[in-house]
């Protein structure tokens, strides 16, 4: 290592005083800027280490290096990001997009006070449950309805509500497993209930709900297998059984949907069993299912059922540390207005991009690559590739939706590092690498992104 260079490292309080980070001090916290500074010039330590060369010292590179850094930190954490790889609901890109409808609710109802639990007809306190108690009701024919934080947290509730210090009677083949550490098993702990296994992995019958049931058993505990299949030699109850079942011995039967739908999804090639309004009809007690999967709106958990069951949730001590805010709340109203009202295809974002069909996703990527080809970037090859997207979100891992996908390749440049790049850019886009070539599925593309996402392309090009 240098030592004459490394002796040349200009000191924290010399740097602070440059008109440069005097310019930064003018506008930022100069906290901010002496961990900047500091963080500026840890790097150049570490450079000369590597690399020893005067031009490292230069007061501009070192100026703009703490620049860099500022900029960096100032940043936000939570950024947009183009989500280019057909899954619909992206668990890690946020699952579903919210609708105007929505977005709008949230700043209508958030920027200033609310109703939230005020009535307005009696002038005194009211309940947050009531804005979308009717909805559900109307929509759904069910009793009454309650939200929570999400899916996990409905689940957790009916367990510590019902189940608590009891037996619950679930069949082998549904001891499920989401994502996030969403096991069964741990949430009928977490909710002090004790899980009482029935049949096989494949088949489980009727008789073996019923050979299980005893004094201690709380309920029959039904769960959507969502991110898996079980294929071939197989048997269960139909939920019309087991609901008889129930009744015959004053059993709640209750179920876990995970992506349910309130709009007829068949037409799109969605299977049925993700419907809110069937299970609900076949005399289910209690349903729960995600508000941010297949029914399009913010993160939360929905459950429908029994009015008497529900009053139980509602006056668990669990339910006041799992109830949603007004935002949620707000767009969660506004996206089932859509649904209610029937413009659920067209406004809701995930409804939409399930909706698309080849042809026009077809026509999408041909727009998109038109205008990739006319950057004329040198050694940049763009070709339309079929593919199929999934709808995602530990929904339906069955269904594949057949799409249109926009293919990259760049001479001298791995897909890899081109992914890197464009995943630096902002908006970030997010692809699906393969094939040594970055592909962009349409479906989840908007014709609104097809500008950022040829200036982010023409930007991680250089
Ligand atoms: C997704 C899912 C959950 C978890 O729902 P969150 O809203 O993510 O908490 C629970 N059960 C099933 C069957 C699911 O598909």
């Amino acid at each position: 290592m240098d030592q004459d260079l490394l002796r040349r490292i200009p000191s924290v309080d010399s740097l602070l005083a440059r008109p440069a980070q005097q310019e930064l001090i003018a506008h930022h916290p100069r906290d901010l800027v002496v961990r900047a500074v500091r963080a500026a010039l840890a790097d150049l330590r570490e450079t000369l280490g590597r690399a020893p060369s005067e031009d490292h010292l230069s007061p501009t590179a070192i100026d703009s290096a703490v620049q860099a850094k500022l900029a960096a930190r100032l940043a936000p954490s939570l950024v947009p990001v183009i989500n280019a790889t057909g899954v619909v609901l992206h668990t890690n890109l946020g699952r579903a997009p919210l609708s105007s409808a929505a977005l709008g609710a949230i700043r209508e109802t958030c920027e200033g006070y609310s109703n939230l639990e005020f009535d307005l007809v009696e002038g005194r306190r009211g309940s947050r449950h009531t804005h979308l108690e009717d909805l559900f009701v109307e929509h759904t024919g069910a009793e009454a309805s309650l939200v929570v934080n999400n899916n996990a947290a409905a689940v957790l509730l009916i367990l510590a509500t019902l189940g608590a210090g009891r037996e619950v009677i679930v069949s082998r083949g549904e001891i499920i497993e989401i994502g996030g550490s969403f096991r069964l098993p741990d949430v009928m702990a977490a909710g002090g209930a004790r899980l009482v296994e029935v049949g096989t992995t494949n088949r489980t019958r009727l008789a073996d709900y019923e050979a299980a049931i005893g004094p201690e058993t709380a309920m029959l505990f039904k769960a959507h297998r969502s991110n898996y299949a079980i294929v071939g030699f197989t048997a269960e109850p139909t939920r019309a059984e087991l609901v008889e079942l129930g009744r015959r011995h004053r059993l709640p039967v209750v179920e876990d949907l995970g992506a349910g739908s309130l709009t007829d999804l068949a037409s799109l090639g969605i299977d049925e069993a993700v419907s809110v309004a069937r299970p609900i009809r076949e005399g289910v007690d209690l349903l729960c299912f995600s508000g941010d999967k297949l029914l399009g709106g913010p993160q939360c958990g929905v459950i429908l059922g029994r009015a008497t069951l529900l009053a139980d949730l509602r006056r668990h001590p669990l339910y006041r540390a799992l109830r949603v805010d007004k935002m949620t709340t707000a767009a969660l109203e506004a996206t089932v207005r859509e649904v209610h009202e029937g413009r659920a295809a067209e406004s809701l974002p995930v409804l939409r991009a399930i909706a698309s069909d080849q042809t026009e996703l077809h026509a999408r990527a041909e727009r998109l690559a038109a205008r990739i080809a006319a950057l004329g970037h040198e050694g940049l090859e763009v070709g339309l590739a079929h593919g199929h997207s999934k709808v995602g979100g530990g929904s339906l891992p069955q269904t594949e939706l057949p799409t249109w996908r926009v293919v990259l390749r760049v001479a001298g440049l791995s897909a890899a590092e081109l992914d890197r790049r464009l995943r630096a850019s902002r908006p970030a886009v997010v692809s699906l690498v393969g094939s040594g070539a970055v592909q962009w599925d349409l479906r989840t593309i908007g014709e609104e992104d097809h500008e950022a996402l040829t200036e982010a392309l023409a930007g991680a090009l250089g």
